[in-house]
């Protein structure tokens, strides 16, 4: 029996208790006050009508306890609460903006609320009986949903971003919660999950991170996102060796656009500049804006200080082209300061503050141009630029000579060959040596178009020479690395040859000894096709380069060529006169000729001679000279001792 019922039973027997002591007790204490008068009957019923109300009292809490110890009260009670508390909880479940998803024990989804239609674009009746699998977007492996679970299981709680896929196919990223119920009896029931979506969050932080690290006008990289990609960019040059040029840009007199035709029109400008430079630049380049009329620019890969300053004429001759903005044709012009990586600077910090002194440099010597961190370096660059641009037009307008420098047989003296080398006729500053604009040439490219033409020039004269009369048996033609590395080499000699009608075995192909060696197997490939031609070949500059002996046996070369530096010392420097010996040796050993240049005294050439160096080149023989000033009978003689 419960203690409720127990109550119960208790209260009856009071309650029977009482009843006969109150009857007893009152009935005798009247009959006793009353005895024998006429106010008997009247007690009698004021007693009777006292102990109604004491049992109606009585029988009050006797009910009260009877259904509490029934539990009817209790029960009724709490039903009444627990719908109130449903109905509340339903109301939350509908209302919140949160999603939410519940699944049973297998992961099968039971029950899903508004929020969680409206985010994922799913009817309830689509999803119910179906797993969360449903919604998965594969953004995240495998390991992540394990690492989840087992969170789960381990704090019966997981939090945490997670990317799905709505029912259009689009994938947003959710911030879920997911929790694990339990029954009375402490088995898993169910999991219950609730959900944000978190994409314009994400859309706005991407905002955010975009505001911070662009410029709000022309939405180019900002100075902190550009100082970023520098010091990156600084650390690839240097695992690649690689060279990197900085570059700020900064327009002259821009303030008095913004004066004189407000602020409206200078922001259009600076767009329009912003545009115009985007669309210069290729891949590898990045521009930014620094604010005011400031740009910078990042070459990431700029080996050369030529590069660098091509690009910012570049820079400033694109700008020189008029602005339309509204009704007005702007004219600008621009001023650049480059400071390069590693020669200038070897940080970020450093490279800017270097690119902005020559930024400054640049305008004090007069805006519209550019300067290099040092002085020097802006004149040679400016220099080597305009060599460059100038070259083009000395192609076009045919200022190119060939002249040729003879070459003799050192034991019979005799004229026997001559080599052919191109000057600049420059219109202002006379003959312009090749040393001077060959390597501008190389790196312009322009190269590959000189040397076809001055071999084409060449074999003419060759030609016409042979048709005279002189008994000359080969020219020679320097040929650059970067068209010796190009297979378009053998087409332009076959063609020259074709178009000349020259016997292939006369013309002879120079080649460095660093381009033979800087790739020998495309080296050897090259020789061995130029060889079928007919034509011979030379090793240039010998002694220079880093030959390997291997190698240079393995090559089709008729000749070497011993470099002038080696002859300037002969007969006097005991150095210069065992590396020609050695390469005489050498040359003999291998079955090649060896040809000595730079002879400019009759004791070099006696030396050569008598340490039977087959052939000589240099002032002492003659000085390369236009073609008809080349005597073909001249045969000096070599007094020996
Ligand atoms: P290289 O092929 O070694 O030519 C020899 C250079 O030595 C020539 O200089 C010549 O004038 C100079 N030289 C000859 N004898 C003497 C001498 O006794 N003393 C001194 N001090 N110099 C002497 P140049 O003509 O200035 O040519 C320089 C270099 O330019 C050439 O060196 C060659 O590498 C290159 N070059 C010239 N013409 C061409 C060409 O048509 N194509 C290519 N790719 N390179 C060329
Ligand atoms: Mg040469
Ligand atoms: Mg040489």
């Amino acid at each position: 029996m419960s203690a409720s019922h127990r109550d119960a039973l208790r209260v009856a027997l009071l309650y029977l208790v009482l009843s006969v002591v109150w009857l007893e007790v009152t009935g005798y204490l009247l009959s006793k006050i009353f005895d024998g008068s006429a106010d008997l009957p009247r007690w009698q019923l004021i007693n009777g009508y006292l102990w109604v109300v004491l049992s109606a009292g009585l029988i009050f809490v006797a009910r009260a306890r009877l259904l509490g110890c029934l539990g009817i009260g209790a029960t009724l009670r709490q039903h009444i609460e627990n719908r109130a508390r449903l109905r509340q909880a339903q109301a939350v479940f509908d209302c919140t903006h949160e999603g939410v998803l519940v699944t049973n024990h297998q992961g099968v989804i039971v029950h899903v609320n508004r929020a969680f239609m409206e985010i994922t674009g799913y009817r309830a009746e689509e999803v119910l009986g179906h797993t969360p699998n449903l919604f998965k977007s594969g953004h995240h492996p495998p390991d992540f949903y394990q690492s989840m679970f087992q969170t789960l299981r381990h704090d019966r709680e997981w939090s945490g971003e997670i990317w799905n896929r709505r029912k259009s196919g689009e994938i947003y990223p959710q911030w879920q919660t997911i929790r694990v119920i339990h029954d009375d009896r402490g088995r898993l029931s169910h999991y219950v999950a609730v959900f944000s979506d978190i994409s314009s969050i994400k859309d706005s932080e991407h905002e955010l991170i975009h505001l911070a690290h662009h410029d709000p006008l022309t939405d180019l990289p900002n100075r902190l996102l550009f100082s970023d990609r520098v010091e990156q960019a600084l650390a690839s040059a240097q695992t690649h060796k690689r060279g990197c040029a900085l570059l700020m840009i900064d327009l002259d007199y821009f303030k008095l656009i913004n004066d004189c035709l407000g602020h409206n029109v200078g922001d259009q400008l600076l767009k329009a500049v912003a545009a115009r430079l985007r669309d210069l630049f290729g891949p590898g380049i990045t521009l930014a804006r620094f604010g005011g009329d400031e740009f910078a620019v990042l070459a990431e890969s700029c080996p050369q200080l030529v590069q660098a300053a091509a690009l910012a004429q570049r820079i400033i001759d694109s700008l020189k082209e008029p602005f339309q903005i509204d009704a007005n044709q702007l004219f600008i012009n621009a001023s650049v300061g480059i400071s390069l990586f590693p020669s200038d600077a070897l940080s970020a910090e450093q490279l800017l503050r270097n690119a902005d002194s020559a930024l400054f440099k640049a305008k004090g010597a007069g805006r519209d141009g550019y300067a290099l961190y040092t002085e020097e370096l802006t004149a040679h660059a400016q220099h080597r630029v305009e060599i460059a641009f100038e070259l083009r037009r000395a192609l076009e307008q045919q200022e190119l000579r060939v002249h040729y420098q003879p070459v003799h047989d050192l034991k019979t003296s005799r004229l026997v060959g001559v080599e052919a080398l191109v000057r600049w006729q420059h219109p202002q500053r006379g003959l312009v040596s090749p040393a001077e604009f060959i390597p501008i040439a190389e790196r312009t490219g322009l190269i590959a178009e000189i040397d076809a033409w001055v071999m084409q020039q060449a074999c003419r004269q060759m030609c016409d020479w042979q048709k005279a009369g002189a008994r000359l048996s080969f020219i020679a033609v320097n040929v650059s690395t970067r068209l010796f590395a190009r297979r378009e080499l053998y087409e332009r000699v076959a063609q020259v040859l074709h178009d000349t009608g020259l016997d292939p075995a006369c013309l002879e192909l120079e080649v460095t000894e660093s381009a033979v060696m800087d790739d020998p197997e495309v080296a050897l490939e090259q020789m061995h096709r130029l060889r079928e031609l007919g034509v011979r070949l030379a090793i240039d500059d010998f002694g220079t380069g880093y030959s390997s002996l291997l190698r240079l046996k393995r090559l089709p070369v008729q000749k070497l060529k011993i470099d002038q530096g080696f002859v300037a010392g002969l007969p006097w420097d005991d150095d210069d006169v065992a590396i020609v010996r050695v390469i005489i040796a050498l040359a003999q050993s291998m079955g090649m000729q060896v040809h000595a240049e730079g002879i400019e005294q009759v004791e070099q050439a006696a030396f050569l001679l008598e340490h039977e160096c087959d052939l000589g080149q240099g002032y002492w023989f003659g000085r390369p000279m236009p073609a008809h000033e080349l005597d073909w009978a001249r045969t000096p003689v070599i007094p020996l001792h």
